[in-house]
């Protein structure tokens, strides 16, 4: 491997433009790899229609005609002989090829056919005949460098360098993967489609096998002992539970065992929780919180907003009456925060509750056992590595609420363990939810008003917050106006959104909580977690604007009682996606369903980004291909070749991948 600097024939210049794409050395360059392919085939005439695309050949019958239209356009015109007839060809802005093109010059051409004047409108023009089918390899580009230019680069350097092949020696005989120079040669210069087929095969395996690998030794090292111990007795803990004025559904109790199990374990909890909005998961959380105090240690609940961190604050006081709780948001007054940063540090405080306040440079706990992330797709990886930079391991528990089919969360999850809560606790009615267009909005009015005079309160969401000039969409001001026209007099109306201050945003909740207001408009900020059990309706303004999963949550804001409650998703457009809403009320199916519609970029954007940022795998076409890569990393970690030297290439990549988390 070397640095680009020393690879001759390539200018600073040159240098810097793929340095900007990451590429900074020849291991880099030759692991740039083709995103797609372009395959030029040559089209046959008889099979064509006006207005297909088509890539001919033959030879220059004529000299061609330039005319300059005006100084940044110019148009050429020629003839060329297919052998079968004759045909004009017309290009723009290339007179600069005009000297290339004489009688007699063989030439293929792809472009547009227009049948009725004979002609083809060519995009591109290329010397020679099209003897065999021309593949042309298509990277992900940039203004500096395009396709061809980053692949003639790679050809300078594809045959001089060894690569490295992360897949070990029994795999590739097993699975009869090509040798990895081979398969990166063939790659950057495709002549076979099945050949490209074959060598992307291995690639793709390779990475989900580097993937998986990572995610079991990060799991391995969980797993090793360097956790903390905690004594507690689990009487104590049911104790807890037979006092609540509920009973736990059967997922909640085995979700407090679970954790329960893993916090008296010296092994380091790494768990997520996962469950539909509503089915439970903030009374498990307390419990874990509990048993963390139980067994001599602060516990944090981190909250994705303030409303909610404020939310769990009351909650939690309520349930645990006798824990000094504190509550700590970005917003406190200086001589506030001081005073909780104190009491956090000398461990006066047992559980603190808040925002990622919680974790910015200046709060040192004195003993934190245990940290819980509410809806963790809202943390970003940085704020969750600033624990780590602290010098503590605590336990881990994430919350979340966009189950993941199960297959796909053991895969993706490598490295946690999993509970699911599945069922909802009992006495829930299933949300009802309907589908209306604009035109119905009056229906709409109607539903809301019969709501409203059986004293139930309303949700109403807009996506904008003010109106926007390129956005033709619902903003929450103008709704309010027509919230206030049609029901001015026999509801109030609230507002909420994301850019109010936090104390103004708590009155309205508070306004609403307590039933002041019979109508809250909002953004998207109630999204997680909010709870009021009277509000039986949630209307959603332009619906499309929003992927399944988030407006499956939005619609767990209601039906939080045994009340018949509605959802209502106004949309003109895209209602084939929404209507998967009306027929399910399972988290669980309508992830699968965003899975499927919107693939797996959006569904698994809760993850830190990077992870899942593959350059040739994709984890829905190659989920065969990832499954072997499981079993085989763990195989392969268990085995002695992972520490032997022939392997310690994979061994160095995995541990560096691990230590920059
Ligand atoms: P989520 O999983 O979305 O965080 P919550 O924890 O907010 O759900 O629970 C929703 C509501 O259900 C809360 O008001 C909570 O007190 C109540 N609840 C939780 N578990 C039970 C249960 N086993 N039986 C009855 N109600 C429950
Ligand atoms: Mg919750």
């Amino acid at each position: 491997m070397r640095d680009l600097k020393e690879v001759k024939g390539i200018g600073v210049n040159t240098i810097r433009d793929f340095n900007n794409l990451g590429i900074y050395n020849t291991a880099d360059l030759l692991g740039y790899y083709p995103f797609r392919y372009e395959v030029l085939e040559k089209t046959d005439m008889n099979n064509v229609i006006d207005g297909d695309k088509v890539i001919i050949d033959g030879i220059c019958e004529n000299v061609p005609n330039v005319y300059y239209i005006s100084r940044k356009l110019n148009k050429m015109s020629f003839r060329i002989n297919t052998g079968t007839k004759i045909m004009n060809v017309v290009i723009f802005n290339r007179a600069f090829l005009k000297n290339n093109l004489f009688m007699g010059k063989e030439v293929t051409v792809i472009g547009k056919y227009d049948m009725k004047h004979n002609t083809i409108t060519a995009s591109d023009i290329k010397f020679g005949l099209l003897n065999e089918t021309v593949i042309e390899p298509i990277y992900h580009s940039s203004s500096k460098l395009n396709s061809k230019k980053i692949n003639k680069v790679i050809n300078t350097v594809i045959g001089k360098e060894n690569v490295l092949d992360y897949i070990p020696d029994p795999l590739n005989e097993r699975y009869h993967f090509m040798d990895k120079n081979r398969a990166v040669y063939l790659v950057h210069n495709p002549f076979d489609m099945k050949m490209v087929d074959e060598a992307m095969r291995k690639l793709r395996y390779e990475e989900l096998f580097l993937f998986m690998l990572k995610m079991n030794y990060l799991k391995s090292n969980n797993t090793k002992s360097d956790g903390l111990k905690r004594d507690v007795d689990y009487s104590l803990v049911e104790d807890f539970i037979n006092n609540l004025s509920f009973n736990l559904t059967d997922d909640q109790l085995k979700s407090v065992k679970d954790i329960y199990k893993d916090l008296t374990w010296p092994k380091r909890m790494n768990r997520l929780l996962q469950g539909d909005v509503g089915s439970g998961k903030t009374i498990v959380s307390f419990i874990a919180l509990y048993i963390n105090y139980l067994g001599g240690y602060q516990g944090a609940l981190m909250a994705p907003t303030e409303i909610l961190a404020i939310q769990h604050y009351n909650n939690i006081k309520s349930i645990l009456p006798n824990l000094n709780v504190a509550l700590l948001t970005g917003k406190m007054k200086a001589k506030d925060r001081r005073e909780i940063l104190e009491k956090i540090g000398n461990g006066e405080i047992d559980i603190i509750i808040g925002t990622h306040a919680l974790i910015s440079d200046d709060v040192i706990y004195k003993n934190l056992g245990l940290v819980i992330t509410d809806e963790q797709h809202r943390f970003g990886v940085n704020q969750r590595g600033n624990l780590k930079n602290k010098g503590i391991t605590p336990d881990i528990l994430y919350m979340s609420a966009t189950p993941i089919p199960r297959t796909y969360a053991l895969t993706l999850y490598g490295d946690m363990d999993i509970s699911s809560i599945r069922t909802m606790p009992s006495g829930r009615k299933p949300v009802k939810t309907i589908l209306k267009s604009n035109k119905e909005i009056k229906d709409v009015l109607y539903m809301m008003l019969d709501e409203i005079k059986k004293g139930h309160q309303i949700y109403v969401i807009a996506p904008l917050v003010e109106e926007s000039e390129s956005m033709d969409m619902e903003n929450v001001y103008e709704l309010e106006e027509k919230m206030n026209k049609a029901f001015g007099k026999v509801a109030q109306v609230g507002v909420l959104h994301g850019k109010m201050k936090a104390n103004e945003k708590d009155e309205i909740m508070d306004k609403f909580k307590n039933g002041e207001t019979q109508i809250l408009i909002s953004t998207t900020v109630i999204e997680v977690g909010v709870d009021v059990a009277n509000a039986t309706m949630i209307v959603i303004f332009d619906s499309y604007r929003f992927g399944l999963s988030a407006l499956h949550q939005l619609r767990g804001r209601v039906g939080r009682n045994d009340l018949d409650s509605y959802c209502v998703l106004i949309s003109d457009k895209e209602t084939k996606r929404l209507d998967v809403l009306t027929k399910t009320n399972d988290g669980f199916k309508v992830s699968e369903e965003d899975f499927l519609l919107r693939g797996s970029g959006d569904l698994f954007g809760f993850r830190q980004s990077g992870d899942m940022n593959f350059k040739v795998a994709d984890i829905k076409r190659d989920y065969d291909l990832m499954l072997m890569a499981k079993e085989d990393s763990e195989r392969f970690l268990n085995s002695a070749d992972y520490t032997s030297d022939k392997y310690k290439h994979i061994c160095d990549v995995i541990e560096k991948a691990v230590n920059l988390d």
